[in-house]
């Protein structure tokens, strides 16, 4: 049975329950008694991720990239393909 993760938006508090995924999602909360749950989505934090090198690789020169922008990858003289 999995279980779901819920806060409350009242009083912040944050409470796991175990329930069929046929169950009705909890909608009080358990401390403060408003109906301001929300179900969080599973998966915990750490879900956020960039890209492994941090940035993208500069497109080449004359392919429409970095020239087209300005930028430094033509030596700030411009595209001349
Ligand atoms: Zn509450």
């Amino acid at each position: 049975m999995p279980a779901y993760e819920y806060q409350c938006a009242t009083c912040s508090h944050r409470f796991e329950v175990r329930q069929k995924m046929s169950d009705e999602p909890v909608s009080l909360c358990p401390q403060c008694g408003s109906g301001g749950v929300k179900r969080l989505i599973s998966g915990g934090a750490g879900a956020i991720s960039k890209g492994s090198s941090g940035f993208d690789a500069p497109p080449a020169c004359g392919m429409g990239g970095c020239c087209a922008q300005g930028g430094a990858c033509c030596g700030g003289g411009g595209c001349d393909d």
